[in-house]
């Protein structure tokens, strides 16, 4: 027997109306210069749904953005799903080759950028065939606009078009919460970029489950800033979160100077932020120079967040970076870390190996780990390592338009490709990527480990583990490692500092020093750029 409950389709719409009826006054605010409201961005969105129908983009169709974190970028964010067209954000920092390929692959029908970035993207234009028309975000840029009959601007094209009135929400039916919202393509570390086709239901499902308290939990007195790129998988759902329960967004726009985002917290008072560790390390030397007072939770995720570096927010601002573990495919949010009542009693240094560990997963998320070997599911007692398989109603299940191999299991769990282990209380602790394992003499050397504690130095700023080609071992551990300014550290002195931490084995061939590490198109650092020259 069915229940009795109305069948109403979840969907982006839902967010936009929200937040139009019942948080019209909350703000958007654009790297620090520009305030809208929400109303503002509901008009401008309705105006834009017009505008994309009277450019002729068909239902379906992929609308392609090359933009920074800025208020008309959430406005395609809105405007695009709930009009039934596919949102593609686009890397703004791939490779020439990378953006032509996924522009191509995803066929894109329109493609909106921002001025300062169109010196990056039009050399490629007259190569990506199916781009009708390139529709510039006016940023404040004087970039050259070229003279082309495919290319309009923003302003005048929303400003020209009525708003379309309605509810959009009503205009879908329950087999529509199935429709493709969003397309995101993993950043093709290991092999051509793959596209992940998000649906109505995932995103909004994946939304609730971020929501909820104890996980991401943002509420309508959050000041919430993606310092994540809006191109990063949604950024991470913070922008579709925050508008759901009117929470004020604070958008950083092109620049990500530390000054800057230390800026934008300290003036908009900015509660919740979230970015890749690499961010977050580039902030920590102007974190007691700033009043951050207002924030109350941070999130860190991407790559893993070394205790040393969540330690020293914890000690500045008495918040911690809370770990969260996730992926492309996976919306991209699976398990969000932190302690539990259950560690209320525990010491100082147990709360921080809490904290360091990848946390819990997301309500209705299924995590397990298998045997590499044989496939077997393995016990979940902390110690047993494995490749970590995902389930849940906004994991992917499938590639856009390409053969997904072997990314999925017989039964349909994804294989992330991760290293891991699940204890009794269900704690997700990442080992390493599997490419990123290092063997040697037969053995398993865990990269992410000999990192976090090399981090722990005081004077170490970033840090990046990679294997070497060994004739005896196969391979064995190097250390390339950022120091903090006139620090005189040797390579002898960070050996010495790990040593009571790791197997004498484990200890790096070599340490070698460098001004910067290579980062991808996400922000990570490169493990893959630092591996082609070792
Ligand atoms: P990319 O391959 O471009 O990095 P994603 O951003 O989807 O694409 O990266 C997903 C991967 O990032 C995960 O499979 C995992 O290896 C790594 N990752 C994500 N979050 C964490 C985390 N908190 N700790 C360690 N690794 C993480």
């Amino acid at each position: 027997m069915d229940g009795l409950m109305q069948p109403r389709p979840l969907t982006i719409a839902h967010i936009l109306e929200r937040a139009e009826r019942l948080h019209a006054h909350k703000l958007v605010v654009t790297a620090g210069t520009e305030r809208v409201t929400y109303a503002e961005v509901a008009e401008q969105t309705r105006r834009l749904a017009t505008a994309l129908n009277s450019l002729g983009v068909p239902a379906g169709a992929r609308v392609g953005t090359f933009a920074s974190n800025t208020r008309r970028h959430l406005e395609l964010y809105l405007a695009v799903p709930i009009t039934k067209r596919v949102l593609h954000s686009i890397n703004i920092r791939l490779s020439a080759e990378h953006l032509e390929y996924i522009v191509n692959h995803a066929e894109d029908d329109v493609v909106f950028v921002d001025r300062a970035l169109l010196p990056r993207i039009w050399p490629s234009a007259d190569r990506m065939r199916k781009v009708r028309h390139w529709v510039v975000l006016p940023d404040g840029s004087d970039a050259v606009i070229p003279a082309d009959p495919r290319v309009l601007d923003y302003d005048e094209l929303v400003a020209g078009a009525d708003p379309l009135e309605g509810s959009f929400e009503d205009s879908f039916t329950l087999a529509d919460e199935n429709l493709a919202a969003g397309l995101c393509y993993t950043s093709g570390t290991t092999g051509p970029p793959k596209g992940v086709l998000y649906s109505h239901r995932s995103t909004i499902l994946h939304c609730l489950g971020t929501l909820a308290a104890g996980f991401i939990g943002l509420c309508e007195s959050d000041v919430v800033m993606p310092i994540v790129p809006m191109f990063h998988a949604n950024a991470w759902g913070l922008p579709y979160g925050a508008m759901m329960t009117g929470a004020s967004l604070v958008l950083p726009g092109p620049s990500s100077d530390p000054a800057h985002l230390l800026r934008l917290m300290e003036t908009e008072r900015v509660t919740v932020a979230g970015a890749v560790p690499t961010v977050w390390t580039s902030l920590v030397p102007g974190l007691r120079s700033h009043d951050l007072s207002a924030t109350r939770f941070l999130l860190g995720g991407g790559s893993a967040i070394a205790p040393a570096l969540s330690e020293a927010y914890r000690d500045a601002l008495g918040v911690p970076i809370t770990h969260s573990w996730g992926m492309t495919e996976i919306s991209p949010v699976g398990t969000i870390g932190g302690t539990r009542t259950r560690h209320r009693d525990a010491t100082t240094q147990e709360q921080v190996a809490v904290r360091a560990s990848q946390g819990q997963p997301l309500p209705l998320v299924r995590l397990r780990i298998a045997d590499v070997e044989t496939g077997a599911e393995l016990p979940r007692d902390g110690k047993a390592v494995g490749e970590l398989q995902v389930a849940g109603p906004w994991v992917s299940s499938a590639y856009f338009l390409v053969d997904s191999g072997d990314s999925f299991t017989a039964d349909g769990w994804l294989r992330t490709g991760d290293l891991a282990t699940i204890d009794a209380d269900g704690y997700l602790r990442l080992v390493d990527r599997m490419k990123d394992l290092i063997k040697s003499g037969g053995e398993w050397i865990s990269s992410v480990e000999l990192e976090s504690a090399i981090a722990s130095h005081a004077d170490v700023v970033e840090v990046a583990v990679v294997a070497r080609p060994d004739p005896r071992w196969v391979e064995r551990p190097v250390a390339y490692v950022v120091l903090r300014d006139g620090s005189a550290a040797t390579g002898e002195e960070l050996l010495r500092h790990i040593t009571p931490m790791v197997a004498v084995w484990w200890l790096p061939d070599e340490v070698i020093f460098r001004a910067a590490l290579p980062k991808t198109g996400t922000g990570k650092l490169s493990k893959s750029a630092l591996r082609a020259t070792t």
